[in-house]
């Protein structure tokens, strides 16, 4: 693949700006890590990269963090707002407390309880508004006009696309070697930006693979029409990433970096939520799943064999409550990979 001096330059930018992001501050390094019965079970070496284990329980504290960084002294004073489905929330609230900076976050009122809590047990101020996010990031806009206070994009944003690259970073310094593709879960296109900025700067033969829930595909949608469609309908029940509108930034790195877009039902997600349990013995939300179902779907599609994938295994805040119906559903589709 060869890329224009301009779009060269635009990588160059992000990949600047990911390897000065302070995000270890507040952010860990996380493992990649095999995924020995998913790999035998698929004939391929599926790596997972465990974002799970931020101290938020979601890589948002990266971006989120490496935005809040860099306000000056008069805006981290007038204080943040955001609009967020809940971990992009809780990323803010840990960011601006560890920073001083006041923040109001404005969730849709369908967020799980968990992520409400994480919000407020982090000093931030909730509010909940709206039925999804739309609502939610049109009413948090108003707000930011009418008090002063820096709107903090979850996703469309330079600093937070740079943020979330440093799992980029990460990954290919965690892997040397050879690495076939990398599946990134999509919601508004910031953690696909920043992962594809910096690997097709560095290792362009890599493929980067987005999957998205098909009840929230707007990246899909955007990568079609060749323009940032709005989707008439969105599911929440991935509410990491149940988002109708790709980012303007995001979508300036991905309509040339991303190769290809996989959707995937809920079912999928669930079985792909035990999957990860069954190697890890850990509990993803639906999006953190995303990734590993995408993988599934691909390795069935193309009889891929004896490559090295990895997933990003993104979140998991997801309540205690709603593991009955992910089990139930996983045990309805047959889990095994
Ligand atoms: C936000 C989020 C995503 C998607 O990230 P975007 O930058 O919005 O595309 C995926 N998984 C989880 C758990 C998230 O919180």
């Amino acid at each position: 693949m060869t890329y224009t001096a301009n779009q060269q330059a635009l990588l160059a930018r992000y990949v600047k700006k990911i390897l000065a992001a302070p995000v270890y501050e507040l952010a860990v390094l996380t493992p990649l890590q095999p995924a020995p019965a998913l790999s035998e079970a698929l004939g391929n070496q599926i790596l997972l990269k465990r974002e799970d284990l931020q101290p938020t329980f979601s890589f948002k504290i990266r971006g989120a963090y490496n935005k809040l960084v860099q306000l000056s002294d008069e805006q981290k004073a007038r204080g943040v707002i955001t609009a967020s489905a809940g971990n992009h929330a809780q990323g803010v609230a840990l960011a601006a407390r560890e920073l001083g900076i006041a923040a109001t976050i404005v969730m849709p009122a369908t967020t799980p309880e968990l992520k409400v809590l994480g919000v407020r047990s982090r000093g931030a101020e909730a509010v909940l508004h709206g039925e999804s996010f739309p609502f939610a990031l049109a009413y948090a806009l108003d707000l930011a006009a009418r008090t002063g206070r820096t709107f903090v994009s979850p996703f469309d944003d330079p600093e937070v696309i740079a943020g979330q690259g440093t799992v980029a970073m990460e990954i290919l310094r965690q892997h040397p070697a050879d690495l076939d593709a990398i599946f990134v879960p999509v919601g508004g296109g910031g953690l696909i930006a920043g992962i594809a900025a910096y690997v097709k700067y560095l290792r362009p033969q890599v493929r980067i693979i987005g999957v998205e829930s098909e009840h929230s595909a707007c990246l899909g949608a955007a990568l079609q029409a060749d323009e940032r469609v709005v989707l008439p309908n969105v599911g929440t029940f991935a509410d990491g990433v149940a988002v109708a509108q790709i980012g303007v930034y995001g979508f300036e790195v991905c309509r040339f970096c991303v190769d290809e877009m996989l959707t995937v039902t809920n079912d999928e997600l669930c079985a792909a939520i035990k999957n990860i349990y069954d190697d890890t013995r850990s509990i993803t939300e639906p999006s953190g799943a995303l990734a590993v179902a995408g993988i599934k779907k691909y390795v069935a599609r193309t009889r891929a064999r004896g490559q090295t994938l990895v997933a990003i295994d993104s979140g998991a805040n997801i309540n205690f409550d709603s593991l009955r119906h992910v089990a139930e559903r996983a045990a309805s589709c047959g889990a095994p990979a």
